[in-house]
């Protein structure tokens, strides 16, 4: 099963020199006529989602999508899930449903650097790479994935790395999974979900979690900002391992009091954020994200505040795990 959301995989730019581009153009039983054309051996069901720019993804389109692959997984005519998504939100989705959905079924997510009509184009390459992941039986019990780039990434390590080079997707703690191209694939380990049902419930809405960014000089006042508008958690996308000037974490501290989830993470691309290094994470009441980043930690806090979950402690034990 396809399911299309849009983005640049969808895109078209009108030449196949222009810079600018319209994500979302191209309607996904056009994408999928041209990818059965390549002679793969799959049979591919398109459903559209939505035609939109990931940037703009949220709420409806995330509660769809989750609904049609819990559908789709239950369904015994249907190997395997595809999801057409743009790259800017990618890690997103692919960790939301990772962590609300069984493992069994491989869900892949897949995109575009380049708009279908550029020359160069990594669209419909990613998507044969997509096919090929999704119809493989050693792909089960992996969580869901996300194909860019010839590389398989699991959804809790991939992010996107670069702002426009193909290979712009990275992963970490740990680099891909598997190397495919359209005429092989190569995994790098066993299936290590074997069994792992939803870790999370599906939530009636999610709640409003910001990410506070960091920087040199930064007053209290953007912490009470965002507890002024009623955010249920803060993701402190700190310097180095999770820091913040004085003044923003003695904010966060008094909001935490307030009943706002405080969890630190790092500005800094890659890296694990560890308790009580130079912040007293104990007395302060904050978890730290470990290996995830301010997107995704967003994300994981969000469910947990949407489960009853906020106390420090129990945050914490979720990140640990995660
Ligand atoms: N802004 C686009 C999107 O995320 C970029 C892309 O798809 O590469 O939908």
């Amino acid at each position: 099963m396809v399911l299309a959301t849009g983005g640049t995989i969808a895109g078209s730019a009108g030449s196949a020199i222009a810079r600018a581009y319209e994500p979302g153009q191209i309607g996904i039983a056009e994408m999928v006529a041209e990818v059965r054309a390549l002679g793969l051996d799959a049979e591919l069901i398109p459903v559209e989602i939505a035609a939109i720019g990931s940037q703009d993804i949220g709420w409806p389109e995330w509660a769809r999508l989750h609904a049609e692959c819990r559908a789709a997984q239950a369904d015994p005519a249907i190997d395997g899930i595809i999801i057409t998504h743009g790259t800017d939100t990618a890690e997103e989705t692919a960790w939301l449903l990772d962590l609300t959905l069984a493992a069994g079924k491989p869900v892949v997510l897949v995109g575009a650097m380049r708009p279908a009509d550029a020359v160069g184009s990594d669209g419909m390459r990613n998507f044969a790479n997509a096919v090929r992941v999704a119809s493989d039986p050693q792909a089960h019990d992996r969580g869901v994935m996300v194909v860019m780039g010839d590389a398989v990434f699991a959804a809790r390590d991939v992010r996107k790395a670069a702002t426009s080079s193909i290979d712009a997707f990275k992963g970490f703690p740990r680099g891909p999974l598997a190397r495919v191209t359209p005429s092989s694939l190569d995994w790098f380990g066993p299936p290590d979900r074997t069994g792992s049902l939803a870790r999370y419930q599906w939530p009636d809405t999610l709640p409003r979690v910001a990410i506070l960014h960091a920087g040199a000089g930064m007053d209290e006042m953007p912490v009470q900002a965002l507890a002024a508008i009623g955010c249920r958690g803060i993701v402190l996308a700190g310097m180095g391992q999770g820091n913040a000037p004085a003044a923003v974490l003695d904010a966060l501290e008094a909001t935490r009091h307030a009943g706002v989830a405080i969890v630190r993470s790092s500005r800094v691309d890659e890296g694990i954020v560890e308790r009580n290094l130079e912040v007293d994470d104990d007395a302060r009441g904050f978890a730290v994200a470990r290996a995830l980043g301010p997107a995704k930690s967003r994300i994981l806090l969000m469910l947990l505040v949407a489960s009853g979950i906020s106390d420090p402690a129990e945050v914490q034990a979720a990140f640990d795990r995660a």
